[in-house]
């Protein structure tokens, strides 16, 4: 994998547009694809050459990365639907295909499976960071598939992330991303909870956030995204929540990290509880908001 390798990028959404530009500006010769014209707008704003249709984006494409909102975008783009081939079907062998949409374990592995049989290489490389960690070229991957093919997509990762962590075969690094965010879902809305029962009690949030910071109760919700507006200056809370993890994307995960339990006989009993009330956020009408906008859900008084 040299830096002139040809990409094709499928999703130049919030997530996928700043990470096809970091490869573009790390010298990859990217060619993005997405049906949304917005996203498309951003991306060539920023100088990815795009292409007009998925075939035309794999032309000659040593690799195929895929950034999609969710199981049944990324299955119907490799493995096609209603009839119509998906693109596995249309990649040379040896390809090598990096998702990194969080997507159900299953999917993934159903992807893999596919592209073995088509001789094919495939990874599950879901990220963390968010769109900040996408826009530094920070994120963290959490990779599954074969170690081997890791090393081969490295110096690809390499120029979107900071981080690697190769958490077994296919699946695992889908099924880690689910972890991960099962448990920030949980310590989210816990916090929110206390700094809520806080308050209610008269204490001061901002005090009360303070000292959880620096005491055994403190975790990324305390020291970098604070649900209680006022708490801190570049938190969503201090923007109405606008931007950063949306409550509809944490409320898929969770239902994701719920599915891969059940399919296991594992209980997550507070994950199914999160899982719950960032229905109820959503359902609020804050599905859009970032995810720490469940602290309105749980204040006795608004926030
Ligand atoms: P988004 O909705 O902003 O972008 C997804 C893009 O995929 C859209 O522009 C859509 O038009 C495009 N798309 C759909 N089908 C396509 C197809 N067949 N070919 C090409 N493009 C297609 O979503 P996002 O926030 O960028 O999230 C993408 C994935 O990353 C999701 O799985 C999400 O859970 C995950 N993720 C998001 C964040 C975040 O903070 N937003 C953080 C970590 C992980």
């Amino acid at each position: 994998m040299t830096a002139s390798t040809r990409i094709a990028f499928f999703g130049l959404g919030h997530m996928g547009g700043p990470m096809a530009v970091n490869l573009h500006r790390a010298g990859f010769a990217v060619r993005g694809f997405d049906p949304n014209e917005a996203a498309c707008a951003a991306a060539r704003a920023s100088g990815v050459p795009l292409a007009a249709s998925a075939e035309e984006a794999v032309a000659d494409a040593l690799v195929v990365i895929s950034m999609l909102p969710a199981s049944h975008h990324v299955e119907r783009l490799y493995l096609g639907h209603d009839g119509t081939p998906g693109l596995l079907a249309a990649l040379p062998a040896g390809t090598l295909v990096l998702d990194c949409s969080t997507i159900a374990p299953a999917s993934a592995q159903r992807v893999a499976r596919a592209a073995a049989v088509r001789g094919l290489e495939a990874l599950d490389a879901p990220v963390s960071g968010g769109v900040a960690g996408a826009q530094a070229g920070t994120l963290t991957f959490i990779v599954g598939g074969d170690a081997a093919v890791l090393e081969r997509a490295r110096p690809v990762l390499q120029a979107m992330g900071k981080h690697i962590f190769h958490m077994g075969p296919s699946g695992a690094g889908q099924v880690a991303k689910l972890c991960n965010n099962m448990a920030l879902g949980v310590i989210m809305a816990v916090t929110a909870e206390a700094l809520a029962l806080g308050a209610a009690h008269g204490l001061d949030p901002k005090a009360l956030s303070q000292m959880m910071a620096v005491s055994t109760g403190r975790s990324w919700a305390t020291e970098v995204c604070n649900p209680w507006p006022g708490v801190m200056d570049n938190a969503p809370a201090a923007r109405g929540y606008q931007g950063g993890f949306a409550t509809d994307l944490m409320l898929k995960d969770l239902g994701l990290a719920v599915e891969a339990a059940l399919s296991v006989g594992a209980a997550t009993p507070l994950g199914e509880l999160a899982r719950n009330l960032y229905a109820l956020n959503s359902a609020a009408g804050r599905g859009k908001l970032d995810f720490s906008s469940v602290q309105q859900l749980l204040a006795h008084s608004r926030p």
